[in-house]
Formats: structure tokens, sequence, C-alpha cells
């Protein structure tokens, strides 16, 4: 009897777990045809200063797929990096970035924006991304002061100093770094100091409650402190009320980025908005 019904369960999951396999090996297919056939965008959102200021933008892949619309990052960077699939398409949001950064420098309106990048894992354990980058750099003749690489804190995990070494190289030639999703991963305090960077990111999931949970207003008024005590800069990710950007302030957090100032947007709006805010 338990036989059976074992064996029956084994079918079930088996059915199952082909299914998945089935689905994520099509995605993949997708994926590399979205490479080969360019259905990515870069789209924008703007970082302000407290005073409303543009300082410049995030940079945040879209995948344009014909038929299904719309693919979020969510649902095709981490299998990207699982596949190794991310190199090509940092590759291309690199290269994407730096020539839009090319046009923004010959435009007085523009010429001091700062550009962040995300750069995943995988990309920067890349024995040669340090001189990919720089090649790109030049490719692009742009001010390396403009760009600034997002990293998160699981890629402090394995080779820690070997990606200080890299950080190292490229703040020789002007490369801004931060620190993205800050307060969601693991890295230790050790590792913090020790970091070459001149930027933390306050994860937007202590920004999302900051008025009622006393707890994320701890955690983010800690961020801040640390931050000036460790002479980093600090930005908070996801404002999405006049309070929530009213209660950084007054903690000394003076960056923002999220929807109470834009959407991400294609660059015809980024640039539309940020001609209408010189304007003013
Ligand atoms: P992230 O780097 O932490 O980017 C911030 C995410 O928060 C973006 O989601 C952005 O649209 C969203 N966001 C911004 N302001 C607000 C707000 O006020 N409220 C809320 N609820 N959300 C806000 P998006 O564009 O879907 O990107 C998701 C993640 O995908 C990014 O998180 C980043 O980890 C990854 N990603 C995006 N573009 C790239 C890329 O070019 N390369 C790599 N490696 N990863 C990327
Ligand atoms: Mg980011
Ligand atoms: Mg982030
Ligand atoms: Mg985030």
């Amino acid at each position: 009897q338990s036989k059976v019904a074992g064996r029956n369960r084994l079918c079930f999951f088996n059915q199952t777990m082909q299914e998945a396999i089935t689905a994520r090996a099509e995605m993949e297919q997708k994926l590399r045809e979205a490479i080969e056939h360019n259905q990515f965008q870069l789209y924008y959102q703007i970082q302000v200063s407290s005073s409303g200021q543009a300082l410049g933008a995030e940079a945040l892949i879209r995948w344009q797929h014909p038929e299904d619309g719309q693919i979020s990052p969510f649902n095709f960077i981490p299998l990207a990096e699982e596949t190794g699939l991310i190199l090509p398409i940092g590759e291309w949001v690199l290269n994407t970035a730096c020539a839009q950064l090319k046009k923004w420098q010959q435009n007085p309106l523009t010429q001091d924006l700062v550009l962040a990048v995300n750069v995943s894992a995988l990309q920067i354990h890349q024995e040669d991304f340090v001189e990919q980058l720089k090649s790109i750099l030049q490719k692009h003749k742009i001010t390396p002061e403009r760009l600034k690489l997002e990293l998160t804190e699981s890629m402090l995990v394995e080779n820690v100093s070997g990606i200080i070494t890299k950080i190292n190289t490229l703040r020789k030639i002007g490369v801004l770094f931060s620190l993205d999703d800050f307060g969601t991963g693991y890295s230790s305090l050790q590792y913090l100091k020790k970091l070459p960077i001149n930027q933390l990111k306050i994860d937007q999931s202590f920004v999302r409650d900051l008025i009622t949970d006393t707890n994320d207003r701890a955690i983010v008024r800690t961020i801040i402190t640390m931050s000036h005590n460790l002479g980093l800069n600090v930005i908070a990710e996801g404002v999405e009320t006049v309070e929530q950007k009213q209660y950084l302030l007054s903690e000394g957090c003076m960056n923002y980025q999220g929807y109470l100032f834009s959407k991400p947007v294609p660059i015809d709006e980024f640039e539309a908005l940020i001609f209408r805010l010189s304007d003013t």
C-alpha cells in the first residue's frame, strides 16, 4: 500500500520537477534570443539631493519580450546569473550606460550627472573585469568620475581581497562605488571598514515602513550615522513619501532615490525630467 503511494508520489514529483526543468530551459533559451536580438533597454531613475537637485540616475535593465511584454529584472537576473548569461548582458549594460554618459558629458545641463550601474557578482569576479571596464571607458571617452558601480554585499563572501584590489584600481582612475541594498546581506563590518567604496545605499526594505516601524527607524538612523563616521556618502532607495524623505533628511541622509521623485523611465522621459528641473 505505502509502496504504491510512495511510487505515485515519486511520479508526481518527477512530473513537477520535469516541468520546472523545461520551464527553466525555455527561459534560458529566450534569454539567449534576447541577447542576440537586442531586446533589452535601460531605464533611468533619478537620484536627487535634499534641495531637489538632480545628482544623476541609476540605470535599470528592462527586457521587452515580443510576446510576453516587459519582464522584470527580478524574473530574469537570477537565471542570467546562474547560467552565466549575465556576463554578456552586463557588458551590454556597461556599454549602453557609458554611451549614454558620453552624450550627457557633451551637454552643460547634463555633464555633471553621475550614472549608477548595477554589477553582478559573476561580473566582478571575472579575472579581466578591470581591463574590460577600462577599455569600455576608453572606447566611449567618458570621465570615469561620472560612473558609479553598484555592488551588493552578497559578492563580499568569496575572494574579498581580490575584489578590494579591483575596486582600488578602478577608484584610482576615478570610478565611484556604491554598496547596494545595504543591510540585507551578511557583510560584516570588518569588510565594510576595508572596502574602498564611496557610498552606502540604504535598502528600500528599511525605508518602506520608516514612519511606523521603530525598528526600521533605528536601523536607518544607525546606517546614516555609521556612513558619516566612516566618511561615506549615503543614499536611500525606495523613497515614496515626503514623510520618509523628511525623516531621512532629519537624520542627515541628503541623497534619495524613489517613486517620490520619479519611477525608472526611458531615456527620453528622463532627459525631459532633467531639463524641466534645470528650468526652475
Ligand atoms: P536595485 O538595484 O536595488 O534597484 C532598485 C529597484 O527598486 C528597482 O527595481 C527600482 O525600480 C525599484 N524602486 C525604485 N524606487 C522605488 C520605490 O520608491 N518603491 C519601490 N517599491 N521600488 C522602487 P527594478 O528596476 O525592478 O530592478 C530590480 C533589481 O534588479 C535591482 O535592484 C537590481 O538588483 C537588479 N538589476 C536591475 N538592472 C540591473 C542590471 O543592469 N544589472 C544587474 N546585474 N542587475 C540589475
Ligand atoms: Mg541598484
Ligand atoms: Mg538597491
Ligand atoms: Mg534594492
